[in-house]
């Protein structure tokens, strides 16, 4: 039902990470990262499973220690072995050089190497040692992120800059020097990298700030100095509804631009909160801007007082949670069936209205009107549910359409509908 959006940057290189390709006008890719211990691989695989079963394309995992490394290989296996292809990416501090050397099996089971150019050793030995992983890079012919971070930006780099700042007639201000030190020190080390031998096909990009205003600046930049895909995200973005709406506000106005090759929404999760949140949450960004879609979304009204029971709420929850649940195999076993939209109304006055824009949609009873509740199918009504068991009945009803229409892909080639402007309910 949604017309695609799709001015994503043609103009960028495009870069294999494992089978994912990003960049180039690929479809945006969605990644995440683990927050377990590397070394205990069993709480990786799980989560790594769990985060790419969500949708997760690619899976970025700490390798901070021996410990970490030597079991990278392993967790690689397992993964396979469960049927999960999921690339993994081996995110790199100060001794990634030591342990990329020390573990080639870890070298070669990593899809991308993540390398922020702040952490990568101090003094005379920075060089030396971006160099090292470089080379290790290009023996195992994998892409790298060089991945900047505003709280991890060379210090060495800071003080020339600022030195530099200090003689010019009309000095920059410190958010603007540090986000052109982010720019340079991101762009600076990809030269390197790619003078060292790397092809600029295996480089992607990033300067992540936790400010949406800097990350905006930063990014427009960015893109208009260089060709290599942007990983876009906004660092250590929080928790809630804080993390979900900064990170929207900033990648929603950079993604709308074109600007964002691949994106992962850094969310901490709330205690007992599933890792998957971040996943969600990133997808639901590119579906509600129409750049991609991943799982049919439920249109829900808000409700008001005209439905003053929770009834609606519950169905409504219960189908996405439901659509979502069903994903991990709906996803090769009724390809297209991520563009469906279902509609939860809560009463008559602009449900049935919603109800028909939907593939599938249900009106329910409001407060003191008839207990019964229309369902529509591609606009059309086709019965009317009441009772005890009409979330029952209904889902029956998705589950039918679905394996109806998108059993052999039939619904994957239709020609999207354009909305017309709705009353808002
Ligand atoms: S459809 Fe509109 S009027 Fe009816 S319950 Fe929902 S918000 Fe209220």
């Amino acid at each position: 039902m949604t017309e695609w959006h799709s001015n994503i940057r043609q103009d960028t290189k495009r870069v294999m990470v494992g089978n994912v390709p990003v960049g180039a006008g690929s479809p945006v890719v969605v990644q995440s990262m683990t927050n377990t211990d590397t070394a205990d691989a069993s709480a990786t695989v799980a989560q790594v499973y769990e985060l790419w079963q969500a949708g997760s394309q690619l899976v970025r995992i700490t390798v901070n220690s021996v410990e970490a490394a030597a079991q990278v290989a392993n967790i690689r296996r397992q993964l396979d072995a469960l049927g999960c292809d999921v690339p993994l990416i081996g995110d790199f501090h100060f001794n990634g050089h030591k342990l990329l050397a020390q573990f080639p099996d870890c070298a070669q089971a990593l899809a991308k190497y993540r390398i922020n150019p702040g952490n990568v050793g101090k003094g005379s030995k920075r060089d030396e040692q971006f160099a090292a992983m470089i080379e290790i890079a290009i023996k195992y012919n994998k892409p790298v992120r060089i991945g900047v971070n505003w709280g991890s930006l060379d210090q060495a780099k800071m003080a020339r800059m600022m030195d530099e700042n200090a003689q010019r007639a009309v000095p920059l201000s410190a958010e603007a020097l540090m986000r052109e030190a982010l720019i340079q020190s991101a762009l600076e080390s990809a030269s390197q990298a790619e003078a060292l031998g790397l092809p600029g096909d295996y480089i992607i990009i990033s300067c992540k700030v936790s400010n949406v205003q800097d990350l905006v600046t930063v990014y427009r930049d960015l893109a208009a100095r260089s060709q290599y895909p942007l990983h876009l995200g906004l660092t250590e973005a929080g928790m809630g509804s804080k993390g979900i709406v900064a990170s929207t506000a900033a990648l929603a106005v950079l993604l709308q631009e074109g600007i964002g090759d691949t994106i992962r929404v850094s969310l901490t999760p709330e205690p007992g909160e599933s890792r998957t949140t971040e996943v969600v949450v990133a997808q639901e960004i590119l579906q509600t801007m129409g750049i991609r879609s991943f799982t049919p979304l439920v249109t829900a009204c808000p409700g008001c007082g005209r439905t003053t029971s929770t009834y609606f709420q519950e169905l409504a929850q219960k189908i996405q949670r439901y659509l979502r649940e069903q994903m991990p195999v709906w996803r090769s076993a009724y390809p297209g069936v991520e563009n469906m939209s279902v509609a939860v109304m809560g009463c008559v006055v602009n449900g049935p209205g919603e109800s028909k824009l939907a593939n599938i949609g249900i009106s329910l009873p409001g407060t003191g009107e008839v207990p019964v509740a229309p369902v529509f199918v591609d606009g059309a009504k086709t019965v009317t549910l009441k009772g005890d068991a009409i979330a029952e009945e209904f889902q029956a009803i998705v589950e039918d359409y679905v394996r109806t229409n998108y059993a052999d892909g039939g619904k994957l080639r239709s020609t999207p509908k354009t909305i017309p402007i709705q009353k808002v309910a």
